[in-house]
């Protein structure tokens, strides 16, 4: 048996990001890998373009690293060399996985960088002598270029880095590092749950368990409000120059929607680790994604709207990723099912619903439903290929086998569970109405 391939399926990697702190020396040295990277992806993406239509050649990665060393001895770009050559080499690395992304018709052609756009740099880890490149020495973090290390916060200290990113957002300086680390124990709980997102409630679950959404502060809300007005206002003609009035009303703006978007995060952070450590299978809605990418306009901002869809691709890539890293299943249904019409104890199907109707007795069975927590219900019994009329039989037994092939929870159990939730849903009913 080959053990070491073993130890390796157990490996997960992780992202940690923090808050970086340079003097002003390395923020200009920062400042200079942005407009290194920039530059050297602009040179060779060119090259890339000025073969192809010379001679119909493709050039690769290695003979434009081999170039980059050429390069560098020039004058035009001998200021390469004040910066780390493993950030360059990182820049062709992206010019090179844009290219082939583009080949395989999955993203458009690599673009020219401007001056304004995302800056960044990265660069991998490596063993050099007997201490890694990247690493955490006290409260500041060491890596290329930067031997006396930058003092930095962050709520985890990253461990086994592989790889360091350095940014800058709203005017500040941050890092994310990506970590290999032991996939956390296992532990199963046998159990299934159905969530249904909504607008009104963020998640509301088939145990009967409702999480409100995130509530934005009343203050924070008008500030917003006010430099959007601003905003709009200072807005600078068609092709003209942003004006410095501008500029700086647009980074309050940035910096207080990071504040309530990491709010919000942290929110739903609390919401899908309940969830997912609770549950071994994990049944929800194929969301639609098309329409959620539509970003409103500044002009059309809707701040309810636009936050709601944020949140619900929020949820589903959280649970998404927790669900990878602690082996725990998701299932989802067609976004054509629909979920909140249906009574799950008779399957009658009322077509009458509205929209506002949060509470709504079924003309059948006489059940007391909750809206969301009865669209839940559903969802589960849907997945799970319980029958609508929710009497527990189980069409399909594949959802009740993990991924690490060990049976979790018995036939029984699920029935158990979903009386359990059919009393949540009539006390919740009771709590609401
Ligand atoms: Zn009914």
């Amino acid at each position: 048996m080959n053990l070491r391939k073993k130890v390796k399926t157990n490996c997960i990697n992780y992202g940690v990001s923090m808050r970086l702190y340079p003097t002003q020396r390395q923020k200009a040295l920062i400042k200079k890998h942005f407009a290194a990277v920039r530059s050297v992806w602009n040179f060779h993406l060119n090259q890339r373009q000025e073969l192809w239509e010379a001679a119909r050649y493709t050039i690769n990665y290695y003979e434009q690293c081999k170039d980059l060393t050429v390069e560098k001895t020039t004058e035009e770009h001998k200021w390469w060399n004040e910066v780390s050559s493993k950030a360059l080499q990182s820049a062709l690395q992206n010019l090179d996985n844009a290219f082939v992304r583009f080949f395989k018709r999955q993203a458009n052609f690599p673009r020219f960088k401007h001056k304004g756009e995302k800056k960044a740099f990265s660069s991998p880890n490596y063993l050099n002598g007997n201490k890694m490149v990247i690493r955490i020495e006290g409260n500041k973090i060491i890596f290329q270029k930067f031997k006396e290390g930058i003092k930095f916060r962050s709520g985890k200290i990253p461990e086994n880095i592989k790889s360091i990113t350095v940014y800058e957002k709203n005017g500040k300086i941050y890092a994310s590092c990506i970590c290999e680390g032991n996939k956390p124990k296992i532990i199963p709980t046998g159990k299934a749950i159905g969530i249904d997102l909504g607008i009104k409630n963020l998640v509301a679950c088939s145990d009967g368990t409702i999480y409100d959404k995130y509530k934005i502060d009343k203050k924070k809300e008008k500030k917003l409000k006010r430099y959007q007005r601003i905003m709009a206002r200072r807005q600078p003609a068609k092709e003209a120059k942003a004006s410095n009035r501008y500029n700086a009303i647009k980074l309050k703006y940035g910096k207080l929607m990071a504040k309530i978007v990491s709010g919000r995060k942290d929110h739903i952070h609390k919401i899908t680790s309940e969830i997912v450590k609770n549950n071994d299978v994990i049944c929800m809605e194929n969301l639609k994604v098309k329409e959620m990418q539509k970003k409103p306009t500044l002009k059309k901002f809707h701040l309810t709207k636009h936050l709601a869809n944020a949140s619900f691709h929020e949820v589903r890539r959280q649970i998404e990723y927790k669900a990878k890293w602690h082996s725990k299943e998701i299932k989802f249904v067609d976004v054509d099912f629909s979920s909140s019409k249906i009574c799950h104890e008779c399957g009658y199907i009322n077509n009458d619903l509205k929209l506002r109707q949060r509470n709504w007795v079924c003309p059948n069975c006489n059940a007391k439903l909750h809206r969301d927590v009865n669209a839940s219900i559903n969802i589960l019994n849907e997945c799970l290929n319980f029958n609508t009329a929710g009497n527990a039989e189980i069409k399909g037994r594949g959802v009740l086998e993990q991924a690490n092939g060990q049976p979790l929870g018995s036939n029984e159990t699920m029935s158990r569970q979903l009386a359990s939730a059919r009393v949540h849903n009539c006390e919740n009913f009771k709590r609401e109405g």
